[in-house]
């Protein structure tokens, strides 16, 4: 991870334009990009390499842009003659993950907080779910009794409807907000304003993005986990938990359109679309989650990046707290804790959206950056014309 020092230098570097040293790990990557350039073995694996062999030369903001275009499938290393303990040590997923964490913190808005990556581990993920959730048990206590009597799941007497919406919108716009703007910081960097989108990028990048185009190791066998072996695993942990992501977003808009556009107010029944939407959505992030979080733990050494450890786990346990802690919801909510399970859950949520802008939750922002401008630049001439394009 990268010294407070070169945050600023690299904050400096965009506030002002001046071009300053690259990082140890900028430079390691472009070492190995350069022997990569004149191996070529890896040209269809992925578009890291498609990319690499349009440029004979690597500079900050074309390795940040491979850093992110890396789905970390594993399958260079496994396939590379050079791969440590030969003298070369090229281990481009390892080299590309360390960058790529530098990143997040570099493009951060507002920059100061682009330190957080580094802090924002299990210990403080679990800590702040539980003080928050502890805050809004008191809150409720302070109403009374923690044990009521059943409420008919009705979560607005707890909590009126409008405290949620001012509390959970404004702390999840401004996590968009700031992720947002960091990304567009990042495609400033990266993307040459002369390269004018062609028709047809846009749609290629949503379609790699959302089938996870490159986690099929280039071979369509899946990435190598633990070895030699490719398996599709990792790809469908990935998609269990995305898609439970965005089914629980579903389950929320659907029931603000069910509020303000139709007038049907809350609590709604279990075959409701907004109820089977968010219990979907929370299978999805248990199951997916969990997935990862074995793999994670089962991954070699040189397939990433050791020091993210924390940032992952801390992101994969938020998201298995929250799913339970709504499924649990949804299971009690007619009974006389649901104002105990409602604020254990709140708290879970409140705390996954302000880690939000400073966690893993980044990798997907910047990497869909990154696909969409690779399907941009791939439809551009090649001025070298020397690899497959
Ligand atoms: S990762 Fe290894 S095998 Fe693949 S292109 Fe680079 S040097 Fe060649
Ligand atoms: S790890 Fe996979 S996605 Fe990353 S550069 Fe290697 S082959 Fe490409």
């Amino acid at each position: 991870m990268q010294s407070l020092d070169q945050l600023v230098r690299d904050a400096s570097e965009l506030a002002t334009g001046r071009s300053v040293p690259m990082t140890p790990a900028e430079t390691e990557v472009a070492r190995q990009m350069q022997i990569c350039n004149a191996c070529r073995y890896c040209e269809g694996f992925c578009a890291v390499f498609p990319a690499m062999t349009r440029r004979l030369e690597f500079g900050a903001a074309d390795i940040h842009y491979l850093a992110n275009l890396c789905h970390n499938c594993g399958a260079c290393l496994h396939a590379c003659q050079y791969a440590p303990p030969h003298e070369f040590a090229v281990a481009v997923p390892q080299a590309l993950a360390k960058v790529r964490a530098d990143t997040y913190a570099q493009y951060a808005w507002p920059p100061a907080f682009g330190a957080l990556y580094r802090k924002n581990g299990l210990t403080v993920a679990l800590a702040l779910s539980a003080a928050l959730a502890l805050f809004l048990v008191l809150a409720v206590a302070s109403q009374g009794s923690l044990w009521h009597a059943p409420l008919a799941g009705n979560f607005y007497a707890v909590f009126p409807h409008n405290t949620l919406v001012a509390m959970f919108g404004s702390v999840f716009g401004l996590a968009l907000l700031a992720l947002g703007i960091g990304v567009a910081r990042f495609w400033r960097d990266v993307q040459p304003a002369q390269e004018v989108p062609a028709p047809g990028a846009a749609t290629e990048a949503a379609r790699a993005a959302l089938t996870l185009k490159y986690l099929d190791g280039g071979h369509g066998e899946g990435c190598h986990d633990e070895d030699d072996r490719a398996t599709h695993a990792r790809r469908r942990w990935h998609h269990f938990t995305f898609y439970g992501f965005m089914l629980c977003l579903a389950s929320t808009s659907v029931a603000t359109l069910y509020h303000y556009v139709l007038g049907w107010k809350a609590p709604y029944p279990v075959t409701s679309l907004p109820v089977i939407l968010g219990t979907l959505g929370g299978i999805g992030l248990i199951v997916g989650p969990i997935g990862l979080m074995r793999l994670n733990l089962r991954r070699p050494a040189l397939h990433g990046d050791r020091a993210q450890r924390p940032m992952d786990h801390a992101f994969i346990v938020l998201l298995l707290l929250v799913s339970v802690t709504g499924l649990a919801l949804l299971v009690g909510r007619e009974t006389g804790a649901m104002a105990l399970l409602l604020a254990i859950h709140l708290g879970t949520v409140m705390a996954l959206f302000i880690t939000l802008p400073y966690g893993k939750f980044a990798h997907g922002m910047y990497r869909v950056a990154a696909l969409l401008k690779f399907a941009i630049e791939k439809r551009q001439p090649n001025r070298l014309a020397l690899g497959a394009d």
